[in-house]
């Protein structure tokens, strides 16, 4: 049997001028995802895309590429037949019963945009229903018809040249386009937070860079690969990201040689700020993305925040910011960077971390403590050592 997928986008944002180029975005995402798993050819009806997978691909590979795809808002298989009723029967007997295992009710809902196909939507969905009634019954499953809220809807789509059969549809993943919003730097650590941070950002439509600061050999090149293996995972949804790494190893050195203890951690955050911006200009990124949470560790108070704020060139998205920590997690586990985030490797905010960091920096003495020596010789130096990596959701990270 001929089987294809049908995508849905969100209809809301779509309106309006920005139409087209919300739509441009999305096909081009979908084109350049499908490739990983054979290509597909993509046509498209009002708000939904029919995805063909080319002869050899991978058709469950990329309906799951689908579900991951930003701007779909539902993603579903329909089997394709001829568009007369004697070959809509026959699919639907051979299509639907295997979907509806397990299920108690359903109901057939039918679409007509070619609108001298000879019966009516109503009549289409009386009369598939039947059908499926009657295969079921032979098969011995037991269903019913609820026309009020059915456990699967069954859908007959009559186009211009075919008809769809299908039965139940996947969520997708929501959000706009991929892109769509321009493109933001998000400062990725090893965390929990900062994954989850940038895929809410990217669900937005951001196309995302990453930049991440290490403080070699204070921090491991195991501490790094784990880094990697989270921008990997984050291509499941982004299609791919280059990851800038930074190193902060000098400059940690000589905040713990020539500063107050307290002052350690905030002026380390602002020089991050600094090279995050600078690697956004770069890579033509006019955000920065962090995960910070207002009041979950003592450089995440509302003074802190504000002084490390100051810091920055370019606007600062955090959009975890008003979340739990559990919520967070529900949202790390969904995307599957969880487990990968727990890896006990350290991080370079935690390398000379003082006893007592300033939960209530004043950014008049950090400015007096900043200026007492060059910071920005030492964040030219780190520039220069940028080292890039381009990942894809098939780049081979070296084991953990
Ligand atoms: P996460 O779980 O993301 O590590 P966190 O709660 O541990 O966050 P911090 O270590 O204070 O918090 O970092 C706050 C944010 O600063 C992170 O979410 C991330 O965006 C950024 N950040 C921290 N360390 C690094 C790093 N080594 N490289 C890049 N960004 C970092
Ligand atoms: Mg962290």
């Amino acid at each position: 049997m001929n089987e294809l997928i049908l995508a849905k986008y969100g209809e809301l944002m779509l309106k309006g001028l920005n139409r087209r180029r919300f739509e441009d975005q999305l096909l081009r995402d979908i084109r350049f995802r499908a490739e990983r798993h054979g290509g597909c050819e993509i046509e498209h009806a009002q708000s939904a895309l029919t995805v063909t997978p080319k002869e050899g691909a991978d058709a469950d590979g990329l309906f799951d590429e689908l579900t991951r795809v930003f701007g779909l808002v539902g993603v579903g298989r329909a089997a394709v037949c001829e568009k007369n009723m004697e070959s809509i029967r026959k699919t639907a007997r051979e299509y639907i019963p295997g979907h509806l295992e397990g299920k108690k009710t359903f109901k057939v809902e039918s679409k007509r945009s070619d609108k001298s196909f000879p019966l009516k939507s109503p009549e289409i969905s009386a009369d598939i229903g039947g059908v499926i009634l009657e295969e079921t019954a032979k098969r011995g499953q037991r269903i019913k018809v609820d026309v009020n809220n059915p456990d699967v809807i069954v859908r007959v789509e009559i186009r211009e040249s075919r008809a769809f059969v299908s039965a139940g549809q996947q969520r997708g993943a929501g959000g706009i386009p991929a892109g769509s919003s321009g493109r933001g730097m998000a400062l990725l650590s090893g965390g929990i937070d900062s994954p989850v941070a940038a895929y809410m950002m990217a669900r937005r439509g951001l196309a995302l860079d990453a930049v991440h600061f290490e403080s070699f050999p204070y921090t491991s090149e195991m501490a790094r690969r784990k880094v990697l293996e989270l921008g990997r995972l984050l291509c499941l949804y982004l299609g791919r990201l280059r990851v800038h790494v930074i190193s902060v190893t000098q400059i940690q050195q000589q905040l713990k040689a020539n500063t107050i203890e307290d002052y350690f951690t905030i002026l380390l955050r602002r020089s991050m700020m600094r090279l995050a911006g600078r690697a956004a200009e770069r890579a033509g990124c006019r955000c920065l993305i962090t995960g910070e949470a207002l009041g979950q560790v003592a450089s995440q108070t509302l003074e802190a925040l504000t002084v490390t704020n100051d810091a920055s060139p370019l606007p600062v998205f955090r959009p975890c910011i008003g979340m739990d920590k559990e919520e967070i997690i529900t949202i790390s586990r969904k995307i599957g960077a969880f487990e990968t985030s727990i890896l006990p490797y350290e991080d370079c905010c935690t390398v000379f971390t003082p006893a007592r960091p300033k939960t209530r920096p004043e950014l008049a003495k950090v400015l007096e403590q900043e200026a007492l020596w060059n910071f920005q010789a030492l964040e030219d130096e780190a520039m220069a050592g940028i080292v890039r990596y381009d990942l894809t959701a098939d780049t081979v990270v070296e084991e953990l």
